[in-house]
Parts: C-alpha cells; structure tokens; sequence
C-alpha cells in the first residue's frame, strides 16, 4: 500500500505477521505518522489491526524513509515474543530461571541486545544451581555465592552428563562475553546462546527422563 505525508506517496509492504499472535495475517490498516527516527531518519509510525479471531490485537510498526517514494519494515514497536519451550522439569524447578529467560527475551525482543545476552547468562546460572540443588540438598548454601564456572567444573561427574556439562561450559562462555568487557567468541552471538540453552534444556529432560525409567520401571517378568 501507499502512505501519504503532505502529498507525498511512500510504498510499503503490508506487515504479513502479527507481533502478538505470530499468526501470517492481512492486517488492517488503522492510522499512520511521520516523525524523525533515531539517526535523524524520516520514519513512519503505522498502526494495524490482526486480523486473527482470537486475537484482533492493535500493533505498531515502523518504516523508514530510504529512497524517494518508498519505505522498508525496521521494526515492531510492540508485541510479545515467542516463548521458547521449556519442558516439564524444568517448569518445576522452584527456580527464577524462566522468568529471568523471559525478561532476557522481552529485553533483546526491545531491541536491548546488550542488556539480554547478560539476562541469558543470568538465567543460565539460576537453571545450574537450582538444578543441582534440587538433585542434592546438601550443595543448598554451599553453592550459590561460587563461580559457576567452577560450578560446573566440580558437578555433573556423572558420565552420562558429560554432554550436559560440555553444553555448559559453552553457554557459559557465550554468556560472560555478553557480560564483561572483552568478546572472545567473535563468532558466535545471542542466537548461539539461545540455542545452547535449549540444548541444555532438552539434554536435563533427557537425562531425568532415562533416570526415572531405569529406576522405576524393575522387571516383573517371571520367566
Ligand atoms: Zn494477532
């Protein structure tokens, strides 16, 4: 469609997905405002509706100005990320891992990159010392003040966490670049982090799940 600001037209693709929903959708057009963006840029604020039944939510999204008579997408103003999964044990953990994750998520879906990849390692920390706490009450009040790194390092003996704890020092890595000073992974960024913390959370389901079948389920055969 076209955008008109004092007799000028400016093209621009509809938005095809609902920041709210994540639904592919024909959005109705509302209302529109240009303004100056952040370099200065001319900028159009544009107001939609989703079309989606069950959600019908009001979204903001912005354009800018780059060639005469034409404006691309930069950004959602609004709306809510994708929730990754996270499995049962997880959930069950009396722990701040997935509202720390989440606020991380909101942070880096705000566009605050720096301030989300140190959301990610922080989660990362509550998701390793209250998982270890919850398998071993006695490391309660031993482990919390320590390094995770040497918390990791000293835990998950197990060979059968090897995978989990070599998962663990890498996301650990990842996350204190997006903490301290100095970068050392240049190659590897928030989406890396992101992916090796879901690997982290699908190989601790993995292992509990074994866990629970060996132990639980003996042989009743009788032959
Ligand atoms: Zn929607």
């Amino acid at each position: 469609m076209y955008l008109t600001s004092e007799n000028h037209h400016y093209s621009i693709e509809n938005p095809s997905i609902c920041p709210h929903c994540h639904r592919g959708i024909e959005p109705i057009f509302i209302s529109s405002a240009i303004g100056k963006g952040g370099n200065n840029s001319d900028i159009f604020c544009t107001v939609w509706r989703c079309t989606f039944k069950d959600c019908k939510r009001i979204f903001v999204a912005e354009y800018t100005v780059n060639t005469p008579g034409a404006a691309i997408f930069t950004k959602f103003l609004d709306g809510t990320p994708i929730e990754p999964h996270f499995p049962e044990i997880i959930v069950k953990f009396e722990s701040k891992f997935i509202k720390t994750y989440m606020q991380a998520l909101q942070a880096e879906n705000l566009g605050l990159d720096e301030i989300a990849g140190m959301g990610y390692r922080k989660a990362i920390e509550y998701l390793v010392k209250d998982y270890l706490i919850q398998k071993d009450q006695n490391l309660e009040g031993n482990i919390e003040d320590l390094a995770l790194s040497n918390v990791i390092d000293q835990n998950f003996t197990d060979s059968r966490e090897n995978d989990l704890k070599d998962l663990l020092k890498r996301a650990t890595w990842l996350g204190n670049d997006m903490t301290h000073y100095l970068k050392y992974h240049e190659n590897f960024d928030i989406e890396d982090l992101k992916n090796l913390i879901k690997l982290v959370m699908d190989e601790i389901h993995s292992i509990e799940q074994k866990r629970h079948y060996i132990t639980n389920l003996q042989n009743k055969n009788k032959k």
